[in-house]
């Protein structure tokens, strides 16, 4: 049964479909069946993944949400093997406004997800920058959560609002909602207050952390403009490395603990946010 991973932050622009993608491509390159589900609106990982999505028309996750259809019709292959994608365009958007009233409105994406489960070994939700009905729905509807933390000013702000909804989730929708850790993003070291950052993100929360630290490298956003990932891109390059690396160590954990990591406290926010 394919293992389902939110990745979600509600800051927009700290990596989340950056490492949805490429993470996605990396377990695919490992020959892991591999979904990406384009939650967000914008689309971005959508096109990342080279689909043109001026020809979805009613083929996209917003039309699975709302059960106008069902999810497999939705899904297209890419030019990876192993890697197929959902993919959404701006209609995605309604869905926040049109499912308020909806019976279960919480467990829509769940409910789409259950026939096409058992086809994949992964399937990667790349969220919005929010925490409304569609994080919700992909909180509700993952096995775990992956937390992409950006190496930068203001990194941990936010996450204790991150970190209240899954407790929030976890005691209504999802009580087995599991943590799959947290990957630090776009790592500059010669920047003395990224160091800082991961030495602080580390040291609150442990072992949550990976090992691998995703570097800043041009290559990781050229690629997408390309439509590709960046195993196809540049398979040398740092970014790419970093990718590989981290899906290496997502295959080896293989039973992410239900565990609520401390929220972080004023003086370690103070000590972060410079
Ligand atoms: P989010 O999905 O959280 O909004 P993105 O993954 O779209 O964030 O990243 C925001 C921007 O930063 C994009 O333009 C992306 O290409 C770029 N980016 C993300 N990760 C890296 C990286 N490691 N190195 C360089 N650029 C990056
Ligand atoms: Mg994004």
């Amino acid at each position: 049964m394919g293992r389902v991973i939110a990745l979600t932050n509600q800051k927009g622009g700290v990596g989340k479909t950056t490492t949805t993608i490429n993470l996605a491509a990396s377990l695919a390159l490992a020959e892991r069946r591999t979904l990406v589900i384009d939650f967000d609106p914008q689309g971005n990982a959508s096109s990342a993944l080279g689909v043109d999505r001026s020809t979805l028309g009613e083929r996209t996750t917003y039309q699975a949400l709302i059960g106008e259809t069902d999810l497999a019709s939705v899904i297209r292959k890419t030019e990876m093997e192993c890697l197929d994608v959902a993919p959404a365009t701006g209609d995605l958007a309604g869905a926040e406004i049109e499912l308020v009233g909806a019976f279960a409105r919480e467990n829509k994406l769940r409910a789409a997800l259950a026939p096409i489960r058992a086809s994949y070994d992964y399937i990667l939700i790349d969220c919005p920058p929010s925490l409304g009905l569609l994080t919700i729905n992909a909180l509700t509807a993952a096995d775990s959560f992956l937390v992409p933390l950006q190496c930068e000013y203001f990194a941990l702000e936010g996450l204790s609002q991150l970190l209240h909804t899954i407790s929030l989730i976890r005691q209504s929708t999802n009580p087995g909602l599991a943590h799959e850790g947290i990957v630090l993003t776009m790592f500059d070291g010669r920047n003395n207050l990224a160091n800082e950052v991961v030495k602080e993100v580390r040291t609150h929360f442990g072992e949550l952390v990976y090992e691998t630290v995703v570097p800043r490298n041009v290559r990781l956003s050229e690629c997408s403009s390309f439509g590709k990932p960046v195993v196809l891109y540049d398979i040398d390059s740092k970014g790419c490395l970093a990718y590989l690396n981290l899906a290496k160590e997502l295959m080896g954990r293989n039973q992410p603990a239900v565990v609520m990591p401390p929220a972080p406290n004023a003086a370690m926010l103070a000590q972060v946010q410079i």
